[in-house]
C-alpha cells in the first residue's frame, strides 16, 4: 500500500456536503439615515416633508428613510427637467451626449459591486444575479445607447429624428437599476430629458445612480429622480409638461394609465405582466432542458414579467421532467441573499408575499398538486419555498394569473398545435421558450406563439440590441434595440410611408 492510499484510508468521511457560508461585504455600501429627491441635480429635502422607511426583506431591518414626492415636487423635477432640456441638453451635440452615457455605463462598472450589494440589500435578490446579470446589463445598455446617440440620422433615415421632451418613467421593484437602464439610456440617447419614480420598495439604487450621475457631471436636470409610492407615479402621469410616459409594472396599473392619457397626445409605452409558457418537446436534451425551467421560473424568486411561469411537458417525457425537475429544486439553497451561494433569495415584499400565499392557496384548493422540496426558512423576512405544481387545468388561476413568485405551474400537450392552443391561452403575450433539437419546429413554432419574445433551448437571456416587450394585455411598445428608440423620438411619419 502506497503512502497516499494509506493516508486516504484514515480521512474522515464528511457526513454532508453543505455549502459554507460565503457572505459578500456590506460595508461597501454607505448608506445615509434619510435621501431626498433628486431634482436639478441635487439631493434637496421634498417639499411634501414626508419620508418613508426603506426595508431589507430579507431581515425586515429598515436600511434609510426615502422621501415621499407630492405634487409640488413632481412639478419641480418635471421644470427643471424641461429647463434642461429646452437650455441646453436638445441643443448639444449628439456625440456629446454619446460622451455623457459612455461616461454613466463605465463609473456603472467601476461601482458595479457596490450597486449589487445594495441591489440585494434592498430588492432580497441573491448577489449572484445581482452581479452577474443586472450590473453587467445595465451598463451595456448605456454603452448600447451611447452608440446610437450621433447616428440616429442613419437610424431612422429621411425621418428627420427629433427628441420628444420630458419623459416620464415609472419603474418596478423587480429589476430596479436594470429597470433604470432600460428606460433612462435610450431616453438620453435620443435627446430627451428625464423624470423617473423607482418602485416604492427598492428606491436605493436609483438614488445610488444619481451620485453616478454627479460623477459623470451630467447637467443638472438632465434626469431628476423622485421617490413615493404609486401616488407619485400618478403625479407625473397627469403633469401636463410631460410628454411622453414609459412604465413597467402591473397590467392593472398599466390599464388606469392608459385611460389618464387617453386623448392628452402624450406618447405612452406599456410593459406589463405576463404568464408565459416554457415547452418542452420530447427530442429536447432534458437535464438542459431542466436548468432551463428552474432559471425560467426561480430565477430573481420568480419576480420576472417574462417568467416561464407555465410549463408545458409533452406527455411522453412528463414523469422523466418531473422526476428530474423535483430532484434539482432540492439543490437549490434559499437563504441570506447577500451570501454567493445562494440561488433563492427573500420576496421582496410582505404585500407580494401575501399574492403569492393566496394564489398558491388557490391552486391547493382547485385541485391542483403541489411539491415542494425540504426547506427551511430563515425566521425573519419574507421568504417562499420554491414550488411546483402538477394536475393543473387550464382554468385554474394558476395558470391564468401572474403570480410573481417562485412557483411553477404544469401542464402537458401531445402534439404542436395542442402546446400552441394552450401556450397562447392567456390575457399575456410577452415572451415563450421552446426546447427542441429541430430547428424547423423551433421555427415554426416562433411564428405561432402570441409572444414579443421567444427563447429556444435557453430561457431569460437578455442583451440591450435585442428588443423586449409584449402584446395583449403585456403592452405595446418595445425596450432595447433600434426598436427601443422609436418611443424615445419624433419622427418623420410621410418618409415612412414612402410618401
Ligand atoms: P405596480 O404596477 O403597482 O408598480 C409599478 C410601478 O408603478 C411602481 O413604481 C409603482 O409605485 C407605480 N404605480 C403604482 N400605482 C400607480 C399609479 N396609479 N400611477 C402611476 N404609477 C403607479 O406593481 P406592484 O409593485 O404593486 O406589483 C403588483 C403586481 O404587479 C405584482 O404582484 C406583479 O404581479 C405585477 N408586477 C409586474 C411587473 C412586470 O414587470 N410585469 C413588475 C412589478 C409588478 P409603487 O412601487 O409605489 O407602488
Amino acid at each position: 500500500m502506497t503512502d497516499l492510499e494509506r493516508r486516504q484510508d484514515r480521512a474522515p468521511v464528511p457526513s454532508g456536503w453543505d455549502y459554507a457560508p460565503a457572505p459578500e461585504a456590506r460595508d461597501i455600501v454607505t448608506l445615509e439615515d434619510r435621501y431626498g429627491v433628486f431634482i436639478g441635480g441635487e439631493l434637496v429635502d421634498p417639499r411634501s416633508g414626508e419620508y418613508f422607511p426603506t426595508l431589507d426583506p430579507s431581515t425586515e431591518e429598515p436600511l434609510a428613510e426615502v422621501a415621499q414626492a407630492g405634487t409640488e415636487d413632481v412639478d419641480l423635477a418635471v421644470h427643471a427637467a424641461r429647463d434642461a432640456f429646452e437650455n441646453g441638453w436638445s441643443g448639444i451635440s449628439p456625440a456629446e451626449r454619446a460622451k455623457y452615457l459612455f461616461r454613466i455605463a463605465r463609473i456603472l462598472q467601476e461601482r458595479s459591486r457596490e450597486f449589487a450589494v445594495l441591489e440585494s440589500l434592498n430588492g432580497g435578490k441573491p448577489i449572484k444575479e445581482s452581479r452577474d446579470v443586472d450590473l453587467p446589463l445595465s451598463a451595456a445598455h448605456f454603452f448600447y445607447y451611447a452608440g446610437w446617440a450621433d447616428k440616429l440620422e442613419y437610424a431612422f433615415p429621411n425621418r428627420r429624428p427629433k427628441p420628444v421632451g420630458v419623459a416620464g418613467q415609472i419603474i418596478p421593484w423587480n429589476f430596479p437599476l436594470l429597470m433604470l437602464a432600460w428606460k433612462v439610456a435610450p431616453a438620453l440617447a435620443a435627446g430627451n430629458t428625464v423624470v423617473l419614480k423607482p418602485a416604492e420598495t427598492t428606491p436605493l439604487t436609483a438614488l445610488l445612480f444619481a451620485d453616478v450621475l454627479r460623477q459623470a457631471e451630467l447637467p443638472p436636470g438632465v434626469v431628476n429622480i423622485v421617490t413615493g409610492d404609486g401616488r407619485t407615479g400618478a403625479e407625473i402621469v397627469k403633469h401636463e409638461n410631460v410628454d411622453k410616459i414609459a412604465f413597467t409594472g402591473s397590467t392593472e396599473v398599466g390599464k388606469a394609465i392608459q385611460r389618464e392619457l387617453a386623448g392628452t397626445g402624450k406618447k405612452l409605452t406599456l410593459e406589463l405582466g405576463g404568464k408565459a409558457a416554457n415547452i418542452i418537446f420530447d427530442d429536447a436534451a432534458l437535464d438542459q432542458a431542466v436548468e432551463g425551467i428552474v432559471n425560467g421560473i426561480y430565477f430573481n424568486q420568480g419576480h420576472v414579467c417574462c417568467a416561464g411561469s407555465r410549463l408545458l411537458v409533452q406527455e411522453s417525457i412528463y414523469e422523466p421532467v418531473i422526476e428530474k425537475l423535483k430532484k434539482r429544486l432540492q439543490t437549490l439553497r434559499l437563504g441570506d441573499p447577500l451570501d454567493k451561494n445562494t440561488d433563492i433569495g427573500a420576496i421582496n415584499s410582505k404585500m407580494q408575499l401575501d399574492k403569492i400565499t393566496e394564489l398558491v392557496a388557490a391552486g391547493k384548493d382547485e385541485g391542483a398538486e403541489i411539491y415542494q422540496p425540504p426547506c427551511r426558512l430563515p425566521e425573519k423576512g419574507y421568504w417562499f419555498v420554491p414550488t411546483v405544481f402538477t394536475n393543473v387545468a387550464q382554468s385554474y388561476r394558476i395558470a391564468q394569473e401572474e403570480i410573481f413568485g417562485p412557483v411553477l405551474s404544469v401542464l402537458t400537450f401531445r402534439t404542436p398545435d395542442e402546446a400552441i392552443e394552450k401556450a397562447n391561452n392567456t390575457p399575456y403575450g410577452l415572451s415563450a421558450g421552446v426546447w427542441t433539437e429541430k430547428g424547423s419546429r423551433i421555427l415554426s413554432m416562433a411564428q405561432k406563439l402570441k409572444a414579443g419574445v421567444i427563447w429556444a433551448n435557453t430561457y431569460n437571456r437578455f442583451d440591450p440590441s435585442s428588443p423586449f416587450g409584449g402584446y395583449k394585455e403585456s403592452g405595446f411598445g418595445r425596450e432595447g434595440g433600434l426598436h427601443g428608440l422609436e418611443p424615445y423620438l419624433e419622427l418623420d411619419e410621410s418618409e415612412a410611408r414612402g410618401g
